[in-house]
């Protein structure tokens, strides 16, 4: 979680780890589920949209050649090509796990399995307009955002500023895709097969009740009150004290006269001396987390990154983020102010699904820049 020091009242004493009054938002009560769309799956979407979800990721009934796709096979060379590269790299596990001693056996068997997985599921057999429409909602970067001449202009990352115009065949996609890797289609290329695949049908995409929002108000009075609201910060002074910043913001640290009396009480809750002190005299902001020199830093922790960055200059070519966090130049990998859990959560609406699909595209993107 992201923590930031916050200067409070003499004596401030709000409850720790509770979420301070001012960021609530009490007209949030004057809000329901939308009683149309939130007993589907994914709330915000119609039932239309929510089959197809289910279609792709293989919840409900599919059949490759219902979207002009043939049935994967064990034999075939592609399959046999993953199955074979997965096998070897735990071969010892796979052998265990199917009790074979050999590994050819074990691929078979793999192979068998994971194409029964591969048949159930729209998304390992893209059709030709599948990969239109993913092109025309600017997806598939892999393929359509890659220099095909030097003189091409790219970001410092690689990436052409506008697509290059190339379509990629479905075969090159699905290796992409169901290859080894990181890399691959994510929620953001569901969803727009997805919208696509409504537009066509000239079926909505989202529920139209709640238009996507898998909320409803009680008034347009009461959405206004919600709307209208603003936030109150805790009464400032000259006391210190920690807060957790991701969720709505709480206090985390009782509140002391002075910064010393912080930076001790951060040391005997296991900080290390130097984090403690960057973290509290500087900015007193410190990220969710930090991967850096190969390692996952967390929260004040990830001040002790930043000392040691203190002395390199960041380098502007690698397409890294940087930061100033101690108040010394700082290039970090990455520098998430969320917590970790909500990557791997399952949002349950529209604006959820997008966020997420982003964050896990900026970190599949910064990943890739670091192996290039
Ligand atoms: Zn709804």
């Amino acid at each position: 979680m992201g923590r930031e020091i916050k200067r409070v009242t003499e004596g401030f004493d709000w409850p720790l780890k509770k979420v301070w009054a001012g960021y609530q938002n009490p007209y949030w009560d004057l809000r329901r589920d939308c009683p149309v769309c939130s007993n589907r799956d994914r709330h915000g979407f119609s039932a239309y949209a929510n089959h197809l979800y289910d279609l792709w990721y293989g919840d409900a009934p599919f059949q490759p050649e219902d979207n002009g796709s043939i049935p994967w096979k064990p034999t075939d060379l592609f399959i046999q090509q993953i199955i074979r590269e997965k096998v070897e790299r735990n071969r010892n596990d796979w052998l265990e796990m199917y009790r074979c001693d050999d590994a050819e056996e074990a691929i078979l068997f793999e192979s068998i399995r994971m194409c029964t997985h591969y048949n159930s599921a729209w998304q390992y057999h893209l059709s030709e307009q599948d990969i239109l429409d993913l092109v025309e909602a600017d997806c598939l970067w892999e393929f359509t955002r890659r220099p095909l001449s030097p003189e091409q202009e790219t970001w410092p990352n690689g990436w052409t500023k506008e697509p290059t115009g190339y379509v990629p065949s479905r075969e090159e996609v699905l290796e992409w895709h169901m290859g080894h890797g990181l890399f691959g289609m994510s929620g953001s290329e569901a969803y727009a097969i997805i919208r696509a695949r409504c537009q066509r049908a000239g079926e909505p995409l989202e529920c139209e009740r709640c238009t996507g929002s898998g909320s409803i108000w009680e008034s347009q009075a009461a959405q206004r009150l919600y709307d209208e609201w603003e936030e109150t910060e805790p009464p400032e002074g000259e006391w210190w004290q920690v807060w957790e910043t991701v969720s709505e913001g709480s206090p985390v640290s009782p509140a002391f006269a002075t910064a010393d009396e912080l930076i001790n009480w951060l040391i005997d809750e296991g900080y290390s001396e130097g984090a403690a002190e960057a973290f509290v005299t500087s900015d007193g902001w410190a990220p969710s987390f930090v991967l850096g020199n190969g390692r996952l830093y967390k929260d004040i922790d990830a001040m002790d990154i930043a000392r040691q960055y203190d002395d390199e200059e960041p380098d502007d070519e690698t397409g890294q983020a940087d930061n100033d966090v101690s108040g010394a130049q700082v290039s970090f990998d990455i520098v998430y102010d969320q917590p970790v859990s909500t990557l791997f959560e399952q949002p349950t609406n529209i604006a959820g699904r997008v966020a997420a699909a982003g964050i896990v595209i900026f970190f599949l993107l910064v990943m890739l820049v670091q192996l290039i």
